[in-house]
Parts: structure tokens; C-alpha cells; sequence
């Protein structure tokens, strides 16, 4: 999330906080009552977003360290995420995806949550990809990233539930995590860069896609959505674009913080998709927000709620091009109060509480998304009714009733055709048209010169020239 629009949920979060304290008594209280109001409605503002923490820091220009007693090193991370890996050898592997590009080098961890079970075959499982920490400074996203393996592997147990209530539906799935996408903007993070959300070289990985990639709104902040060079331009991106399209994921999830919101897409426009795939991921967002979060998350299109379009982002790919069928957004943590210069406590919990909180309170909606998933997306696809909606929906393929994808890829390849066989139509009835206008005017060219010529030649003459008239043509 950028300052820009913190700054901006800021001021909707004050502006819909004193609508809602004076629009009642507005017709009631005397004015200089109301302003005192409205003064004090500004100055103590609750927040809104998903119980986001509203806290003001002590001391406005003070800038709050990493606390290292909450945060592991991104080295101690994957030093810890390689021994689970190691613990768990049934369930879990990991591995590590290099890529370079004009001598920049960048690594992407990819550990894949799959318990073999010999009844169930990998190829009709339900797929779920998710990347944390794609932006260098939002921390505590590849905390829950951790926190979900332990929960996945039964190593941690969310206060409150039934370690056995999950582990059913968890046979049917195959989940792969991406701990921390951005492991060399991270690194710039740890060594004191708070503020630092791009990669290792200055760009913003969810604005290096390739749906509508480039485009400068009027707002466009050049140093925070520095968009690269071109689509995927930059190695981390290339790695996640090729690992969603071998991987077909039927659920792709991008983990951030600044806020706490369920986004689904678009970014880049103020618009949800249409049909049964947009009703279905709103009606697996409200779920989620009712069931965790009190209704209080914002819920819809990124380039709808946060009030600026955002082009070239990941999630808008995943859903246009790799046509996964259940695309998210979360936003996971903000603190709206905090300075907008202290960016790690705008962007991560800073005490215990709130840090355990939020871990277990995003934990258990995740749990919820794999479990609710895959039975939202049978009763979707049984609800199809128009090719539209069913073209949407044709990556998700429930292990019931599918065998893999090759349908969709058939049906890819026959919409192709068809596509060039309406291009080519079109082609041959241009041309119709062109050559028949072009006959019509000669015609009506030769008629009148045939005219012309009679008034001023005898007969005999008028017939030479007809003659000639009709050569041309032929
Ligand atoms: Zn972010």
C-alpha cells in the first residue's frame, strides 16, 4: 500500500467518522455544539477498516526499529522455514528459484504444502498459491506466511480451535507459499530503509505485470510505482509469472499491509469481473469478512476501494492471463495514525498483542478460504449457464468432477478458431463489398459517358465504344 493512499484512507476514515457522529444530531444540536462536535470527531477518530489499529504513536517524529524480539531476520527465516521443511519431509518441500537480469540476481523460496495420500491423485487436487512479502517493508506478512506452515504442519495451534477440524479437507489441497517474494527489498528493509517497498533495484513488483502496464495515472508517484523497464522486466516477477502458469492455480492470493482489506479485481480499473466469477469471489470475500472480521473490511475491486488505479499488478494478471478463477488482495495490517515517515509501524504491528492477533486472526481466514474454496467453486460451476461465465470459471476444476485441465485448454484452442474464422469472414465480406461498390461505379461511369458520347456521335460510333467499355472490365 502506498503513503499516498494511507494518507487518503486517513482522511476517509475522519471524513466517514464524523459523518456518522453528526449526521443524527445535525437536525438537533446548535451549531456552535455541532462544530465542537465535529472538532472532536476529527481529533479522535475511530478506525473503520477491519478493526485496523488506530493507536497513535507517543511522539509523532519518532521512527520505530524493527522489533526484533517479534521479527525474525529474513536469514533466520528461511533457516527456520528450511528445518520445518526438514521436520515435516511427508508434507512440505521447498525450493529455491534463482533468476538473474542485467546482472541483477534475485531468489524466490517456494515451499509446497502436499500430504501424499495414495487414494488421491496430485493431478485432481485443488490448487492455492500465495506470495508474501512482495513489498520489502510489510513484515508481518511472511510472519503469517511462517505461522500458517507451523498450523498446516500441526507444529502451532490456533488458540480456540480443534487442531482435527482442518485436517480432512487439507488432503484435497495443494498449497504453495511464498514466504517473501521480495527478498532483496527486504534486505534493504533490515538494514534500515524502512520506508522501502520496491525490489532490490528500485521497482515495485505489483506494478511490473503485464495487464495495462506502464499506464501513469495524473497521481502517479514515479519513485513508489516505479513499473520497470517493461513487463517483467524484473526477475522476481518472471519467477512468480512462470510458477502461477505451471502451477494453474484455482486460488492466488497476495499477502500485503498498510490496511486491512479483502480485495478481489480490478486495480488497474473501477470495475469487478462480471458473471459468476465476480459473484463468486465477492461472495467469498463477505464470508470471510463476516466470519473474521465483524463486516468491517473494506470488501471489492482494489482500483474501486482504495481510491487510485494501480496498473500492472499481480493480481489483475493472475485473473486476465492465467485466468485463475479465485483472485485476491488481502491486506492484512495498518496502522492509519501512525507518521507517514514511521513506515514500519504504519505497516507492522510493534507489540505483542496486536502481533499475535493478527497472526492468528489471518491464519484462521486462510483456513476458512481452503475450506470454503473448493465447495463455492462446485456450486459455481453448477450454476454456469452461459459461455462467458463458464470460460471464467474453466480453470477451476474441483477434483470430483474434473479430471485436469486439458477441457480449458480445448476450449481455448476451439475459442481461437473460431476467432480467426470470424476474422477471416469478416475479411471476404469487406472485400464483397469493396469489389461491388467498385463494379457499381463503373457501371454507373460507363452509363454516363455512354450518355455523353450520344449526344454528340452518331449510333454506329455509341456501339464501338460500349464494346470497349466492357473489355475494360473483362
Ligand atoms: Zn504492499
Amino acid at each position: 500500500m502506498r503513503e499516498r493512499e494511507r494518507e487518503r484512507e486517513r482522511e476517509l476514515l475522519l471524513l466517514r467518522s464524523t459523518f456518522a457522529s453528526s449526521s443524527m444530531g445535525a437536525l438537533l444540536l446548535p451549531l456552535p455544539l455541532l462544530s465542537f462536535l465535529l472538532f472532536v470527531a476529527f481529533v479522535r477518530s475511530p478506525s473503520f477498516v477491519c478493526g485496523a489499529d488506530s493507536s497513535s504513536s507517543d511522539d509523532d517524529t519518532s521512527i520505530t526499529p524493527i522489533p526484533r524480539d517479534l521479527y525474525r531476520s529474513s536469514d533466520v527465516l528461511l533457516h527456520e522455514i528450511k528445518a520445518l521443511v526438514a521436520r515435516h519431509s511427508d508434507s512440505l518441500n521447498m525450493e529455491s528459484v534463482r533468476a538473474g537480469s542485467k546482472g541483477y540476481l534475485a531468489e524466490v523460496v517456494v515451499v509446497t504444502y502436499n500430504r501424499v495420500k495414495k487414494h488421491i491423485s496430485d493431478k485432481v487436487k485443488f490448487r492455492i498459491l500465495m506470495s508474501f512479502g512482495q513489498h520489502g517493508r510489510e513484515l508481518i506478512t511472511s510472519e503469517v506466511a511462517f505461522r500458517l506452515l507451523s498450523v498446516l504442519t500441526e507444529e502451532h495451534i490456533i488458540p480456540g480451535t480443534e487442531p482435527t477440524t482442518f485436517q480432512n479437507m487439507l488432503d484435497n489441497l495443494v498449497i504453495k507459499v511464498v514466504p517473501m517474494e521480495n527478498l532483496n527489498g527486504r534486505k534493504l528493509v533490515e538494514a534500515g530503509d524502512l520506508c522501502e517497498r520496491r525490489n532490490g533495484r528500485g521497482v515495485d513488483l505489483n506494478r511490473n505485470w503485464s495487464v495495462d502496464w506502464g499506464k501513469k495515472e495524473k497521481d502517479y508517484d514515479p519513485y513508489e510505482e516505479n513499473p520497470g523497464t517493461a513487463p517483467f522486466s524484473e526477475p522476481e516477477a518472471e519467477i512468480m509469472r512462470k510458477l502461477s502458469l505451471s502451477f494453474d492455480p484455482h486460488i492466488w492470493v497476495n499477502v500485503h499491509s498498510g490496511m486491512e482489506a479483502l480485495f478481489m479485481p480490478y486495480d488497474h480499473k473501477n470495475t469487478t469481473p462480471s458473471g459468476v466469477a465476480g459473484r463468486l469471489m465477492r461472495s467469498i470475500l463477505e464470508d470471510l469478512n463476516h466470519r473474521h472480521f465483524q463486516d468491517k473490511c473494506l470488501v471489492g475491486s482494489g482500483g474501486g476501494s482504495v481510491g487510485y488505479f494501480a496498473h500492472g499488478t499481480t493480481t489483475d494478471y493472475m485473473h486476465d492471463v492465467a485466468k485463475v478463477p479465485m483472485s485476491f488482495t488481502f491486506e492484512i495490517y495498518g496502522n492509519l495514525s501512525a507518521s507517514s515517515k514511521d513506515c514500519f509501524r504504519m505497516f507492522n504491528p510493534v507489540d505483542k498483542i496486536t502481533f499475535d492477533s493478527v497472526i492468528n486472526k489471518w491464519c484462521m481466514a486462510f483456513l476458512t478460504l481452503f475450506q470454503e474454496g473448493p465447495d463455492k467453486l462446485n456450486d459455481a460451476r453448477l450454476r454456469v449457464s452461459t459461455l462467458s461465465d463458464e470460460r471464467a470459471l474453466n480453470g477451476a476444476i474441483d477434483p470430483r468432477f474434473m479430471e485436469d485441465n486439458r477441457g480449458r485448454m480445448r476450449m481455448e484452442v476451439l475459442e481461437l478458431g473460431m476467432r480467426e474464422l470470424r476474422t477471416y469472414f469478416r475479411l471476404f465480406m469487406l472485400s464483397t463489398i469493396l469489389l461491388m461498390f467498385m463494379f457499381c461505379s463503373r457501371i454507373s461511369k460507363t452509363k454516363n459517358r455512354q450518355q455523353l458520347t450520344s449526344l454528340f456521335t452518331p449510333q454506329k460510333q455509341d456501339h464501338r465504344k460500349q464494346e470497349q467499355f466492357r473489355y475494360d472490365y473483362f
